[in-house]
């Protein structure tokens, strides 16, 4: 049979049940639902957010070795806009690679946590922190870089299950990174084979007697002169890029049963001594080269390996692509916006401008 208002007095209970069991030990956290704030704070669940954060990794040096690197991703994607970035940079102009402004508008930001997600660094993250307010309602909630600025260790206070996340992936990046620059020095580590290469080159001078070009006997040579272009006349001869240089001792050393050595040696040579050509090796990919320091590496390189040169080699992905993939898409004419590279600034797209005027 049911009693009228039981409800009513099942909910009086557990009131009553909290009430008193609130002032016994052990029950007081499971049945108060209060916090004297400010003097005690509610632990925070590990995906609440309030405003973001930059992310450093070492106390000694909270602005050296802060993440962001001011590639302006975040600026541009932030939809009320309330970030703002200025690259540092040295007394010669040159990129740091890191901002020297960073500000945040608080009271514009709508803690979307859209700056995150885009950021390629893992560099701003959203805080727990909500004791926000101030008494200027301007530049008071203007969040500037020294108070941006918060630790790995914070970031693991805060959210330590997603903290441990980035780390592992910064980790497998770091070691990525690392195996390909191994891998990279591998063909630079190929001149090791030279040694072996350049012993059997040089009887390549003397190495077609039968059908090189004579010097007269009464050309006016001395000794000298006389075996450097005995040694230039057989290499172009045999096809090498240039003289090789034999020294007078070279021709009498050289004999017939070295000669087919030598020629196969001579081409396995010339190859080893040619560049990488730019297919693997990209040296202006550094971005702490001066514009001009990577254009003059790249000077002879095709016009996509130039246009790379160009960029700010952040890899940032704010373009859209890596800068090897922004460069070969224009190159290529799949992109035709030459404004994309943010963190080159104005000096890169003049410099586009530029080397596709000079294409066309
Ligand atoms: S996207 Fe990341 S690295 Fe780029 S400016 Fe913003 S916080 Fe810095
Ligand atoms: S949380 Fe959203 S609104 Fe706030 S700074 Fe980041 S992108 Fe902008």
């Amino acid at each position: 049979m049911s009693v009228l208002g039981k409800g009513l007095f099942q909910g009086l209970a557990v009131t009553a049940r909290n009430f008193v069991g609130s002032y016994f030990d052990g029950g007081r956290k499971e049945r108060l639902f209060t916090y004297q704030y400010p003097e005690e704070k509610m632990p925070l669940p590990e995906n609440s957010r309030s405003f973001p954060f930059l992310v450093y990794d070492e106390d000694a040096d909270p602005s050296g070795t802060m993440r962001c690197v001011a590639c302006k991703i975040c600026e541009v994607e932030c939809p009320p806009q309330c970030i703002y970035i200025v690259m540092d940079r040295d007394e010669n102009g040159k990129p740091r690679q890191r901002p020297e402004v960073f500000d945040i508008d608080i009271s514009v930001c709508m803690q979307c946590q859209i700056c995150v997600e885009v950021c390629p660094f893992d560099a701003i993250k959203m805080d727990n922190d909500y004791e926000k307010s101030e008494y200027d309602r301007y530049d008071d909630l203007v969040e500037h870089l020294p108070q941006l600025l918060k630790s790995n260790e914070y970031y693991h206070q805060i959210k330590p299950t997603e903290a441990t996340e980035v780390d592992a992936r910064l980790q497998a990046e770091k070691e990525k990174k690392a195996a390909k620059a191994a891998g990279k020095k591998a063909p630079a580590a190929k001149p090791a084979a030279k040694p072996a290469a350049q012993p059997t080159a040089k009887p390549a001078a003397p190495a077609a007697p039968g059908r090189k070009l004579e010097i007269p006997a009464d050309a006016p040579f001395n000794q000298e002169q006389r075996a450097w272009l005995s040694g230039f006349l057989s290499s172009i001869q045999m096809g090498a890029p240039g003289p090789v240089a034999p020294t007078p001792a070279v021709p009498a050393e050289a004999s017939t049963d070295e000669q087919p050595a030598a020629a196969a040696a001579e081409p396995e040579a010339a190859s080893e001594e040619a560049p990488p050509a730019g297919d693997e090796s990209w040296p202006w990919h550094d971005a702490g080269l001066e514009l001009g320091a990577r254009m003059d590496l790249a000077k002879d390189s095709s016009l996509a390996d130039q246009l790379m040169a160009a960029m700010a080699q952040t890899d940032c992905n704010a373009c859209g692509y890596d800068c090897r993939g922004y460069a070969d898409a224009i190159a290529s004419g799949d992109e035709d916006d030459l404004s994309l590279c943010l963190p080159g600034e104005a000096e890169t797209e003049k410099m586009l401008e530029k080397l596709m005027e000079e294409k066309e």
